[in-house]
């Protein structure tokens, strides 16, 4: 089994070869990493939540959240390594809407960064598949550029054509949470039988519907065990005790 732990090595190497020695956000000294100390400091860390659904906990409150012991998700555990907020969301709308593909690869090194060490790696990773009309429109899928970068520099094979996306839907950010689950219903397919352990990839987590649907979908096709990263995390409220903006 392959745990993160494993290969900081070779992450190493591959770092010193690829990344500039300037911070990618301030353009200051990086010592060659893709960010400096400071501006990963300064990013908005999502910390104390509900493993399974990110949703921050108030602090001493230990999760699941209510929410989630009411109605467990279809996966097992989100990670979401920051808050939608400053710079982070700032990075997304430029990636997504304004096609800066360098934005999209530097948030994939950021979630990897953030990975935690100790966890033992899926055997694929599965992004939020596009309908083909919103593809050609968009010229790309976020959620494939973001898994191509994860699936170069982690032993996890990147495995898009595991699910396919059989209906162009309305855009899920118009939409309340009601609605998002019905706009989503038999809008993907699986194609083949899925491995036992995989994560799902998207940009970012906001009621979570498109990765229920997602897993609901894998685990028919032979998933067990379902993950779903990405980037951010939308959150209904103003980060409280749980959420804190420093390392
Ligand atoms: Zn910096
Ligand atoms: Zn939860």
């Amino acid at each position: 089994m392959y745990r993160l732990s494993n290969i900081p090595g070779i992450l190493a190497r591959q770092a010193a070869r690829i990344w500039p020695a300037r911070c990618l956000l301030c353009l200051g000294d990086s010592h060659s990493r893709r960010i400096c100390d400071g501006c990963w400091h300064d990013l908005p860390h999502l910390r104390h939540a509900c493993a399974s659904c990110s949703q921050p906990l108030g602090a001493g409150m230990a999760g699941p959240c209510p929410r989630c012991t009411q109605r467990p998700p279809a996966f097992a555990r989100v990670w979401t390594p920051f808050v939608y907020a400053f710079p982070v969301d700032a990075l997304l709308r430029n990636f997504k809407y304004h096609q800066q593909l360098t934005a999209g690869r530097l948030l994939a090194d950021l979630l990897l960064m953030s990975l935690p060490a100790s966890r033992p790696l899926p055997e694929a990773l599965v992004p939020v598949p596009l309908h083909p009309a919103r593809q050609r429109e968009r010229g790309f899928n976020q959620a494939l550029e973001l898994a191509r970068p994860l699936a170069q520099q982690l032993p996890v094979r990147l495995a898009p054509e595991l699910v396919r996306r059989t209906r162009a839907t309305a855009e899920q950010v118009s939409l309340a949470a009601g609605e998002r689950r019905r706009n989503l219903r038999g809008a993907f397919a699986s194609r083949g039988t899925s491995p036992s352990h995989i994560a799902i990839i998207d940009d970012v987590f906001t009621t979570g519907s498109t990765a229920g649907e997602l897993a609901r979908v894998l685990r028919r096709a032979g998933a067990q065990r379902i993950e779903v990263w990405c980037v951010a995390r939308t959150v209904t409220e103003p980060p409280r005790a749980g959420v804190q903006r420093s390392r």
